[in-house]
């Protein structure tokens, strides 16, 4: 394709590679495909089309033509991923706002897609406008229904039904679900902690929504921040009395990210407050921290200690197998049909957040719809890089595949237990630690708590040739080495 001046001229992507591109094919296909990029050319001046007039209905058309025009650049499909929550606020001096549904999203919108956006506004005649994105203020505008529930806006996904459940998350989940059935019991306050992504809010929201099904309880959830921000304008606008009365004839109160509120002194002595008069009354109190209440240095030492007294549970990113299990669930819930070696080589490769998780696994989505390609195992290869660990894995690996597919404890295939549903799993992780890892019969045995070079033989053969003649055998050696590898 000769096409030189079209080429890219517009696509930051190829001029900046390292932005990577879940939107722009150029990067990764090579310059025989870069005429993908022609979607990114600025349009000729001339071409122009005259500057939104202003008001409502001005911006409503022009933002028609741009998502129409993000809509052919991206597809149906990634249109929707990436735009179908996202409206056009106002626009003022050449600044075209606009909000996201998440920071997520925002955040792709603003580091990824942005040459997307850049072309579709030039295309639309917009070349000289700035994009500003702001996140959709979901728990700022409260709300009161019948029901008497206070809230704002939740994220519908955020709920109990779409929460995957594993060994990271086990005691916080089982925290949040006692707090819906039994307020103000055991679990109060409950403090959830964990490093971003890892699902905190989720199950803040989920509280939330699982108590408003419920029906007549109140239960507000409100990120430290829109707290300090109601205060201080309670504060000002000499409010207080009606501040307190809300907050305090809550039934649940649900605060996000209470790190924010540590160091801010008045927000702290309120918070000390309200928390107080909620739980001695025996509301249910749930806060979410990025870290465990002793390590919130600046949050004072009375409010730390009120945290420990009910329940804190961390929150750890998911292991393997539970990352397995959040992907199924996420493309299940986009209908979408992933082959399941492309999910294990996704859960292998994203090791960190959910977010992260939830984030690749969009980026193969909306590059196979702009490709018109199936999302397979090629395609997370391609994207995500071939995994080293793919092929060569651990002995710690192995051994975690086979504890987790078989459901039993890492000390029980260390122990002398015998009964069958131990010594079948040890047999299989001394077949794999043999075959797959290539250790010796003395460090197989060394890894299952010391067993002999001739247990560890025996074990190999068993699973060897019950292979040959058991299909269930079979299918167990495989489906653990999917879980361990992604692949075969
Ligand atoms: P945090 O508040 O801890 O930073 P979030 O609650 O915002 O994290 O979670 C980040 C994303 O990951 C959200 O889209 C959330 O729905 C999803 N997520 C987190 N944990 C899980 C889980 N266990 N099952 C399903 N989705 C999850
Ligand atoms: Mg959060």
């Amino acid at each position: 394709m000769h096409e030189p001046s079209r080429l890219c001229s517009g696509c930051r992507a190829l001029h900046e590679p390292q932005l990577g591109s879940a939107w722009c094919g150029a990067v990764e296909l090579g310059d025989e495909r870069a005429r993908i990029c022609a979607n990114f050319a600025p349009t000729l001046l001339q071409n122009v089309r005259p500057n939104v007039a202003g008001g409502r209905a001005g911006l409503l058309d022009m933002w028609r033509a741009v998502s129409g025009q993000l809509r052919s650049i991206l597809g149906e499909a990634g249109y929707r991923t990436w735009f179908e929550g996202v409206e056009p606020i106002e626009l003022v001096d050449d600044e075209l706002s606009l909000t996201a549904p998440d920071e997520y999203t925002r955040d792709w919108l603003e580091q990824r897609l942005h040459p997307v956006m850049r072309s579709a506004l030039n295309m639309t005649g917009h070349a000289e406008l700035a994009v500003r994105y702001s996140i959709e203020a979901v728990a700022e505008e409260q709300c009161a229904d019948e029901t008497g529930f206070v809230g704002g806006a939740l994220n519908p996904h955020y709920c109990f039904d779409e929460f995957i459940v594993g060994r990271g998350n086990r005691l916080a989940h089982a925290g949040a679900l006692a707090c819906v059935s039994s307020p103000g019991a055991t679990y109060n306050p409950l403090v959830m902690y964990g490093g971003v992504g890892v699902g905190k809010t989720h199950l803040l929201q989920a509280i939330a929504q699982a108590v408003h099904e419920r029906g007549g309880r109140s239960a507000l959830y409100v990120t430290s921040e829109t707290f300090t921000n109601e205060l201080i304008g309670a504060l000002h606008a000499g409010a207080m009395p009606e501040f307190r009365d809300r907050y305090r004839s809550l039934d649940y109160l649900l605060i996000d990210d209470v790190q924010f509120i540590a160091g801010k002194e008045a927000t702290q002595e309120e918070f000390f407050h309200t928390f107080n008069a909620l739980y001695e009354s025996g509301k249910q109190v749930v806060i979410t921290t990025d870290r465990p209440p002793e390590q919130l240095r600046s949050l004072e030492q009375r409010l730390r200690s009120r945290f420990s007294c009910g329940v804190v549970a961390d929150i750890q990113p998911p292991d393997l197998e539970t990352r397995l299990a959040i992907l199924r669930s996420k493309a299940t819930r986009f209908g979408r049909d992933l082959p399941p070696s492309a999910l294990s080589a996704l859960a292998l490769r994203v090791r960190g957040n959910v977010r992260e998780l939830e984030g690749a696994l969009n980026r193969i989505l909306a590059v196979a719809d702009l490709r018109e390609l199936e999302p397979d195992l090629d395609l997370v290869r391609e994207l995500l890089g071939d995994d080293e660990d793919e092929r060569r894995c651990s002995p710690a690996d192995v051994i975690q595949g086979v504890i987790s597919y078989f459901q039993i404890k890492g000390t029980q295939l260390a122990s002398p237990e015998r009964s069958r549903n131990v010594a079948y799993p040890r047999q299989v992780a001394m077949y794999l630690l043999r075959e797959d890892i290539k250790l010796s019969f003395n460090e197989i045995g060394a890894h299952l708590g010391g067993r002999n070079h001739s247990t560890v033989i025996h074990g190999c053969d068993k699973i060897e040739q019950d292979m040959r003649q058991r299909a269930r055998v079979r299918f167990d050696v495989q489906a653990i080495r999917q879980l361990i590898y992604g692949v075969r």
